[in-house]
Parts: structure tokens; sequence; C-alpha cells
């Protein structure tokens, strides 16, 4: 981990959830061992907002959303606004997952969209980038990243922003990323960022479990993760949470 900041650990719940087992999944939560050094944030589905907003607080878990439309209000059929996220209690917005980008085909140009309309709105954007397995056999896995962070370009630098280093072929596959590419890859993320004027959290996300979370945790330059699969249930959470403590300890 870098050091002086709290590292995160995120759940990303994606399509997943309804109302009942999400409040049952609130109640087996446990308190976070080290909330001084650990700060836990749960995306759920939108429909799950409201509901879980002021129970997840009452746990000290923030709240975010897994996406956004960029616009205000207005005739979106079927689409979410930034203040509505605001409303229902969101600290956070997920942009640039990977699963938003290959199947919506959400690039560069409506990604900063979104970035200025979640920084106006007041959400914190958590920005995830990351390689497609023919890329980091290409050994092109920097310049995609690099390429993916130049919507950064010109905007505030002081705008709060986490960034997730998610390598798309570690995503919900089982595989990870070894200690020696997360460490290295990171490095350079930190440096591109700070190119663009950035210092923020770099998180590493793509099937993180309890069996791996410490060793990826401890890796330079990892600030925490961001967690599909293992995020669903609250023990397998919890036990990621409880290891990032001992990492951060
Ligand atoms: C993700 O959805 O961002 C993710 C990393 O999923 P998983 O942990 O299931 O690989």
């Amino acid at each position: 981990m870098s050091g002086s900041t709290r590292c995160l650990i995120a759940g990303n719940w994606k399509m997943n959830g309804m109302l009942q087992e999400s409040l049952s999944f609130v109640n087996d939560m446990r308190e976070n061992p080290a909330p001084e050094a650990v700060e836990v944030a749960l995306m759920p589905p939108y429909t799950l907002l409201h509901a879980l907003s002021k129970p997840f607080e009452d746990k000290g878990i923030r709240i975010g959303s897994q996406s956004m439309y960029f616009e205000t209000s207005g005739a979106f059929t079927g689409s979410i606004s930034p203040l509505m996220l605001r409303d229902a209690g969101c600290h956070y917005v997920i942009l640039g997952h990977s699963e938003r980008r290959d199947i919506m085909g959400e690039g560069n140009v409506i990604l900063r969209k979104k970035l200025d309309a979640a920084w106006h709105a007041g959400l914190e954007p958590m920005f995830c980038i990351g390689e497609h397995l023919e890329e980091r056999e290409a050994g092109t896995t920097n310049d995609v990243l690099k390429e993916q962070l130049s919507v950064l370009e010109g905007t505030d630098v002081n705008a709060p922003l986490t960034v997730a280093y998610e390598p798309v072929w570690a995503i919900g596959t089982g595989k990870t990323a070894t200690p020696e590419q997360v460490s290295a890859t990171h490095a350079f993320v930190h440096q591109e960022l700070a190119r663009l004027g950035r210092q923020c959290r770099v998180l590493y996300g793509g099937s993180v479990n309890p069996g791996n979370a410490e060793s990826l945790m401890a890796c330079e330059g990892v600030d925490g993760a961001l967690v599909g699969g293992a995020s669903l249930k609250a023990d397998t959470f919890m036990e990621i949470i409880a290891a990032a403590a001992r990492v951060a300890a």
C-alpha cells in the first residue's frame, strides 16, 4: 500500500441484489476492524440505493453507484442522473468499468462528460482502467492505460478521484495478476497520474478474494481493492476488509 491515505475496499455488486437479501447482507456485516486505516464502500444496483444508504451509513459503509448518465435531468428515458445519485446518498460513482466500455461501448468522449458531470454534482468518480489479455500479451498494457487516463487531461486536479486498475482478463475469471504485474502496473499508473498533476488512490480489481487479498493489498502502490463477486456475501467481503486491515496495521 502507498502509506499515508486510508485504503479503500469497495464492492461492486453489478446486476445482482434484491431488497430482502441486501438487508440481510447489511445485518451480517460486522464492524470494520480498522476504520481509521480502511474505508469501506459498496455499489449496489440503482434499485437498492435509497433503501441501503441509511443502513450502510449506520455501518460506516459509503454507498456508490455503478454508472450514471451525464445529464442532470430531462428526456433521457431509462437514465439516472448524478443529482439523483446524490439524492440517494451516493458518495462514489464507478465510471469506465470494462463491462460498460466493452458491452455498452463507453469510450473516452462519453467518459469525460460523465467525469465532469459527476464532479459537478459532488460525486467522487471511481475511474476504472485496464487492458485486455491480447494487449498484455502484446506488451501494450502501459499504452492502453495511458490512453484511458488521458481522459483526465485538463481536469481539475483537486476534484476527488479514485482510480481502479482492473486487468480485464482478471475480472470475474478467477485469474489474478501476479504481485509483480500488480506492483509494476500500479507504479506506472501512479507515475502517469503524477504527470497529469494528480495524486490519488489506485485500487486493484480482478478476482480479489479472501485467499489472495492480503498479498495483493501488500503490493507497492496498491491502495485498496475493487471487488466484484466476492463482495456479494458479507462473510467473504468482511474477510477482504480484515486482510486490508492487517496489511495497513
Ligand atoms: C469488478 O467487477 O470490478 C471485479 C473486479 O469483479 P471480480 O472481483 O468478480 O473479478
